[in-house]
């Protein structure tokens, strides 16, 4: 049985357990500002309860580490950036899924029928959102290096396509132009607005490899105005960065897009489609505190009222593209204890049967998580330890100064907000297989993505007959 968050367990009065992160959820709140699924619960066993599933009964069935994702939260992060861009903008919008958050066929798929756009960067990711149902004008494809097949692709598919730079621009504009075909683009800029995020992850400052410099803009629409035939520039992109906390970067953005919207015009060129990019950030831990999704929407919509007011435009389709604020808080990775070591006077390392290779981000960006003891979770948090992970790297350790119960080899922990960038970004290192991934819902669990096994690992090795074993 399955309590409520008021039913749980209470803390124990001297520490706190790991029932604490279950105060912050209700149905009310912004997925994003939860550090754990908006599903999350107990049960009598003391067991955490995500989807209505028991998480120390999904390891037992699916297997260790685990990916569980939400289902309801993902499905509210969607609904709530829909309904605040149609409360707040009084224009046409679309919500587009950058799918490089967590691109696999299931969250395609959910996206897709909650009428999210996706957002790809990739041929990969192109042809996974395509086999989950997305289409044509719902496929924006960015990045800043696409090659020519992979333009050739999304030409087939009729995608808006995102062009990053003259390369580009060029490389489109010929291809287009020998398959008789119209390239519908959308023209990425940089728009020189800093903001306060890990220096790898920010992207509109003007040294960044993403998107034309505003300085080329009466180029680039020249050359556009005499190619109508091969691509017709029908919007305008930015994307400032990620993980932000602040609002003011967002506002200030609508101003500046608006004025290359009005060099734009001066060619003749009529942009219908206004893409802000995504960047919203997500509660990792308690000190975290990230606006909601709708203040988020309200800023960005209002700006763009303003700043299209100001210059006595007509509104156009505005469009955002969260990725992390989406998908992030809707997953946990669960994991299994195996080996302990204490350092006397030291600390004391808990390893993990998981790490760098199913979350690349601590290593890679120094990002901080919590972890929850998910098979004693009103158990007080006595002790402080480093949870390891177990690759054959100093480096990885999942989190420093972790406060855990004391747990045997064998129990469960949880790491939660590991939805975005955490399976899109995992690896083999050490020939260690993916995890399993498995979506919840009202207690029922289902996999989305199989465990590797030993023979995946294997399948493009190749082995020159001169080594043949055999
Ligand atoms: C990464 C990216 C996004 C999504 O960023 P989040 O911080 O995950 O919301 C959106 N647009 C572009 C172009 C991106 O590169």
């Amino acid at each position: 049985m399955v309590s409520t968050v008021s039913a749980a367990p209470q803390r124990s009065s001297s520490q706190a357990s790991s029932l604490q992160y279950l105060a912050e959820v209700n149905a009310d709140t912004s997925p994003n500002q939860s550090l754990l699924p908006l599903s999350a619960a107990v049960n009598d066993q003391d067991h955490l309860v995500i989807g209505g599933c028991d998480v120390v009964d999904l390891i037992q069935e699916f297997g260790s580490p685990l990916y569980i994702l939400d289902e309801q939260t993902l499905r509210t992060a969607c609904q709530q950036y829909k309904q605040s861009f149609e409360q707040h903008y009084p224009g046409e919008s679309l919500i587009v899924y950058a799918s490089k958050a967590w691109n696999c066929l299931a969250v395609c798929a959910i996206a897709t029928q909650e009428g999210i756009a996706i957002d790809v960067v990739s041929g990969g990711e192109l042809q996974t959102a395509m086999a989950a149902g997305a289409t044509g004008k719902m496929l924006y494809f960015h990045g800043n290096n696409k090659s020519a097949e992979e333009l050739q692709l999304g030409l087939e598919a009729d995608a808006r396509i995102v062009v990053d730079n003259w390369h580009e621009l060029k490389t489109l504009n010929q291809l287009a132009q020998a398959a008789g075909k119209t390239a519908t683009i959308l023209i990425r800029l940089t728009p020189g607005i800093e903001c306060h995020t890990h220096e790898y992850i920010q992207t509109g400052h003007i040294d960044s490899k993403f998107g034309f410099d505003p300085d080329q803009l009466d180029d680039v629409f020249d050359f556009i105005a005499k190619k109508t035939d091969s691509v017709n520039c029908i919007g305008l992109h930015a994307h400032i960065g990620s993980q932000i906390f602040e609002l003011q970067p967002h506002h200030d953005l609508a101003e500046v897009m608006m004025r290359w919207f009005q060099t734009a015009s001066q060619y003749g060129i009529s942009i219908q489609e206004i893409d802000i990019g995504g960047g919203l950030g997500i509660r990792y831990t308690e000190s975290d505190d990230p606006p909601s999704i709708d203040q988020w929407a309200k800023t960005v919509c209002d700006s763009m009222v303003q700043a299209c007011e100001a210059k006595d435009i007509p509104l156009p389709k505005l469009l955002c593209e969260p990725g992390r604020s989406m998908i992030g808080s809707a997953c946990v990775t669960a994991y299994t204890v195996g080996g302990q070591k204490t350092v006397p006077g030291i600390r004391t390392y808990v390893s993990v049967d998981g790490g760098m290779s199913d979350n690349p981000r601590p290593i890679t960006y120094e990002s901080v998580y919590r972890v929850l003891a998910a098979s004693k979770m009103s158990a007080p948090l006595s002790e402080t330890v480093t949870l390891a992970g177990k690759h054959c790297e100093s480096g990885d350790v999942v989190i420093h100064n972790a406060s855990l119960p004391t747990l045997e080899s064998g129990e469960i922990v949880v790491v939660p907000a590991t939805g975005a960038y955490n399976y899109s970004m995992s690896s083999n290192y050490n020939r260690v297989p993916r995890p399993a991934a498995v979506i919840v819902k009202a207690g029922q669990a289902d996999l989305i993505l199989r465990r590797e096994t030993y023979e995946d690992l294997v399948r493009h090795d190749c082995l020159p007959d001169s080594l043949n074993i055999q």
